[in-house]
């Protein structure tokens, strides 16, 4: 499972659409149903309106009804390891069950780190913060 969402991460980032960075990047998402989904990341000329890969992933697989998150392979630039920026660490973490989610830094199909949510986004605000109303 995880060498074939790393393998399908590489294959998305061929799809990016990123014309004025350039900068290409691949994610494939596991949920909970079993299935992978794919996402790339889409740039737009007001820069604000871009999506990165893993969220196009994650909400590509929410539309389709899932909800838990078990795994996440992204792949950016092949130099170096590209971890997933602020505003994507806070959707993984939406969607990752007590924090239960692998996450793969991919540099190529034999190269990636693997790590979690908590070692990247260590004491992230969750639904149950706001289930104590900040109690
Ligand atoms: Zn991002």
């Amino acid at each position: 499972m995880k060498d074939q969402l790393i393998n399908l991460a590489i294959k998305a980032k061929e799809k990016a659409y990123s014309p004025y960075s350039n900068f290409k990047v691949g994610a494939a998402v596991l949920f909970e149903n079993g299935k992978i989904y794919t996402g790339c990341n889409i740039e737009n000329a007001s820069y604000g309106a871009t999506n990165c890969a893993e969220r196009t992933a994650i909400f590509n697989a929410v539309s389709d009804g899932g909800r838990v998150l078990k795994a996440i392979a992204l792949i950016g630039g092949p130099n170096n390891y590209t971890y997933p920026c602020g505003i994507c660490r806070q959707v993984i973490s939406e969607f990752a069950e007590n924090g239960d989610v692998k996450i793969y830094i991919v540099k190529n199909s034999t190269d990636y780190i693997e790590t979690t949510l908590e070692e990247i986004l260590p004491g992230s605000f969750t639904k149950k913060d706001l289930d104590n109303k900040g109690e």
